[in-house]
């Protein structure tokens, strides 16, 4: 389990990665912090691509921020954005969280101000598809 300042310092993290969003298009600046199995932090932003498909969600470059980094594990995650619904990860990012994380993994969501939902990824990515199903 993942101490309250732990994920304070998390959602801090994200917030300060939304600050360096590229979304032109969208206007939607979302940023995303990690913990790994190592107690480090490692954060990312969207960054939206004029060939819309080609964009990469703010959980997608801080994952790769954690695998170059050396990480293995997700051990938390928050994701900061602002909307009127709590900014939860895509389905796709789920599913690439889900690589490196366990159904348990604590997510926090959160805008600017406060946190908005915090969950698991097992609640957000129920019936998932993984590793064991490959053995
Ligand atoms: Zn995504």
């Amino acid at each position: 389990m993942v101490d309250a300042a732990t994920l304070q310092r998390l959602v801090e993290a994200a917030r300060a990665a939304r600050g360096h969003a590229h979304a032109p298009y969208s206007k939607f600046a979302v940023g995303a912090a990690l913990l790994d199995e190592q107690g480090r932090i490692h954060a990312g932003c969207n960054i939206e691509n004029a060939a819309y498909p080609e964009s990469l969600c703010a959980e997608t470059v801080a994952l790769a921020h954690l695998v170059m980094a050396g990480g293995r594990r997700v051990i938390a995650a928050a994701v900061a954005g602002v909307a009127p619904e709590p900014v939860t990860p895509c389905g796709g990012c789920r599913q690439k969280l889900h690589e490196f994380a366990s159904d348990d993994t604590t997510i926090v969501v959160a805008d600017m101000d406060a946190v908005r939902l915090t969950t698991t990824l097992g609640a957000l990515l129920p019936s998932s598809f993984g590793a064991g199903h490959l053995r």
